[in-house]
């Protein structure tokens, strides 16, 4: 590589953002350009369904970096752009105002696209989903006090809207279609402590029911269920997953399933071509077997590692997955992808709303849910890397700190 290479990132969420900070950070001086269809300066999601929401920061807060930051590093920025083909023979990108990019090193980092409901009414006015800057001011703006708000999807982007919509005064109803909420992310016993919290809330549930259609004129009124059930509306809101955002690379014949086929170096078969972030399906040296997330921690350190990797480092993306959600005044913190596991076991009090569950799978911890326990994670986090054989009365016992248990192990 000349030192004018040209990298290019294709993306603009918090991996493209992260990786392209760290290009520079690491030493390249070659030229780098990020390619996002969004309008915005590449941003951070999280806030969009907690404080952006309910209007307590603005948008612009969830930027990664000024547009000085982009201008002063020499990162020339093509926003509202898309990436609509990749030549791997030319090694050039077609972009969607008709030009076209060449590169030496690529990056996709293109993230997940909503998944949506394909049900009767679902292009009625009020019918939403949160992915986007756009879609959360959007939903902001119709979140007025007494709005009947309903959520489809008890996921945990679901239930942090639901919260949201309480905290505007709406009257908020959670319809999901399994027996329980968060229940891909959580332990049933936690799920139970954060359903029990929303209803105290003032939110109702409508569990094991699914959705057959929306109904209205213009506007969405209700959402009419399994059962016969029908819930009146002003507003829906839909969140039942995203889908990695993989066509570009599909087209381009690189591998996909579940997500772009990366290896530890967060490299596509191509040498050119690397990937970051929810958009990757890349294995874990740790977990010992292949995964996608869709979490913060993983856009923005496996794009940090994309990037160094980019710029001349061979060394694996190996991190312990870590994710937390934010609802009333719950932290829910979650470290590990337990699957598999033959005893949860419960410290600290779920009435007291503090308390850890530790998902336990041959004497080994494999997993850890922390409710305003923050100070559980970094040692879960370290006993699910060592992978050793523990005593699961001692991990039970909260007199027992997990802290000494760890510098003994
Ligand atoms: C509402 C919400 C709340 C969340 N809360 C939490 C949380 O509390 N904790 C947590 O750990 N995680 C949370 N997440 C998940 C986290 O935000 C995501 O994992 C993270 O945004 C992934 O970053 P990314 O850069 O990989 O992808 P994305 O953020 O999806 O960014 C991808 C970008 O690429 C652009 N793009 C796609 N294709 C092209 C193309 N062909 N050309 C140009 N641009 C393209 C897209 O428009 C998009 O802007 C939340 C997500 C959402 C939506």
């Amino acid at each position: 590589m000349s030192d004018r290479a040209q990298f290019v990132v294709v993306g603009g969420g918090q991996a493209a953002g992260r990786a392209v900070e760290t290009m520079r950070s690491a030493g390249f001086e070659g030229t780098i350009t990020l390619v996002a269809e969004e309008p915005h300066l590449p941003y951070e999601r999280p806030p969009l369904s907690k404080r952006v929401l309910v209007g307590e920061d603005p948008p612009e807060k969830t930027e990664i970096h000024d547009a000085d930051f982009y201008s002063s590093h020499d990162i020339a920025l093509r926003l509202n752009t898309r990436a609509e083909r990749i030549d791997r023979a030319s090694r050039s990108i077609g972009l969607s105002d008709g030009t076209s990019l060449t590169y030496d090193k690529l990056l996709i980092a293109s993230g997940a696209k909503l998944r949506k409901l394909g049900v009767a009414g679902s292009d009625l006015d009020g019918v939403c989903y949160l992915r986007s800057r756009r879609d959360s001011l959007e939903i902001q703006r119709r979140l007025a006090p007494d709005a009947q708000l309903v959520i489809v999807g008890g996921g945990y982007i679901g239930l942090e809207v639901a919260a949201s919509g309480i905290k505007r005064g709406c009257r908020v109803t959670v319809i999901e279609v399994l027996d329980r909420v968060m229940a891909r992310a959580v332990a049933p016993e936690i799920g139970r402590a954060f359903l029990d919290y929303h209803r105290q809330a003032g939110v109702t549930f409508h569990l094991g029911v699914g959705v057959e259609a929306f109904v209205g004129t213009s506007n969405v009124q209700a959402v009419r269920c399994s059962g016969g059930l029908q819930v009146p509306a002003d507003l829906v809101v839909v969140g039942v997953g995203v889908e990695p955002a993989t066509e570009l690379a599909e087209a381009a014949g690189l591998e996909v399933d579940n997500g772009i086929v990366v290896d530890e170096f967060c490299r596509t078969a191509d040498p050119a071509i690397y990937a970051a972030g929810d958009v990757t399906n890349h294995p874990n040296p740790l977990l010992g077997r292949r995964i996608r997330l869709e979490s913060w921690q993983n856009a923005q350190n496996q794009a940090i590692r994309a990037a160094r990797n980019m710029c001349g480092e061979a060394e694996a993306y190996a991190e312990i997955p870590w994710f937390w959600s934010d609802q009333y005044d719950l932290n829910l913190q979650m470290v590990g992808l337990p699957e598999d596991q033959d005893q949860v076991l419960l410290r600290g009090s779920l009435e007291e709303r503090k308390c850890t569950a530790l998902y336990v799978k041959d004497n080994r911890l494999i997993g850890a849910n922390c409710v305003n326990n923050a100070r559980d994670i970094r040692p879960c986090r370290e006993l699910i890397a060592r992978a050793k054989a523990l005593d699961p009365e001692r991990l039970a016992d909260p007199a027992q700190s997990l802290r000494d248990l760890l510098k003994e192990t």
